[in-house]
């Protein structure tokens, strides 16, 4: 695999990255959230992980996007060109991985493993193509869709977030995309309210139900 330096941004180390998939356990603990773009899904994970101190661990996904303003590598994601993800791709590192906006985005299994190893419960924040992978992998999973109250608001929130995307058409016909696939997920949560969805959300990761 090759190791290479991509501006500030050193490539991870591959030894630490080597898994074997099966090695994921199928046990209780392991939330996929997805949602449109500028939903809120961020936010709400956020809010999910403080509140849980330390019992939910999200992953680090790693993507061949150049980090927006403030991103920090290895934090918000691993930033890599395309060349080390095709790499990572064929070595089988991902238990995931998929195109979105026309770049690469993927979970590495061993990070899952990890976590599970030392007690963690685990959340996925990552795309539909990415989720509906996963669920055929790991179906005991809890799967979680964040929809907009209305596709007016989902625009006004993406215009409004300032966040630098370039590509706000791209994104927002990608994101009436995954809202025709939200019937996927075990549930579907509204961000209307930041605090009500919050409160869902969080009931559900903590206490999913395994009836449903
Ligand atoms: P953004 O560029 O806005 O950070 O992310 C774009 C989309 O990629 C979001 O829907 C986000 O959830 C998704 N995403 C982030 N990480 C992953 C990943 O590891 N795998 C997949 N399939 N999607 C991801």
């Amino acid at each position: 695999m090759n190791i290479k330096k991509q501006g500030d941004l050193w490539a991870p180390d591959s030894r630490s990255l080597y898994s074997s998939s099966t090695e994921i356990k199928q046990q209780d603990g392991f939330s996929v959230v997805s949602g449109p773009v500028a939903v809120g899904k961020g936010t709400l994970c956020d809010m999910v992980i403080t509140k849980a101190q330390g019992k939910v661990k999200r992953t680090v996904s790693y993507t061949t996007r150049a980090p927006l303003k403030g991103e920090k590598h290895g934090e918000h994601y691993y930033f890599v060109d395309r060349e080390i993800f095709e790499d990572m791709i064929s070595l089988n590192l991902f238990l995931e991985y998929a195109l979105v906006h026309g770049n690469y985005y993927g979970t590495v299994t061993k990070q899952i493993e990890k976590a599970q190893k030392i007690g963690k419960d685990v959340l996925l924040e990552i795309d539909v193509q990415g989720a509906m992978k996963v669920k055929e992998k790991i179906p005991y999973a809890t799967y979680i869709f964040i929809m907009p109250p209305s596709m007016d608001v989902l625009k006004d929130r993406l215009i409004r977030r300032k966040r630098g995307d370039t590509d706000i058409e791209l994104r927002l016909a990608n994101a009436k995309k995954e809202i025709a696939q939200a019937e996927l997920y075990d549930y579907i949560v509204i961000n209307d309210d930041l605090d009500t969805a919050f409160r869902e959300l969080y009931g559900i990761i903590m206490t999913p139900d395994k009836t449903r």
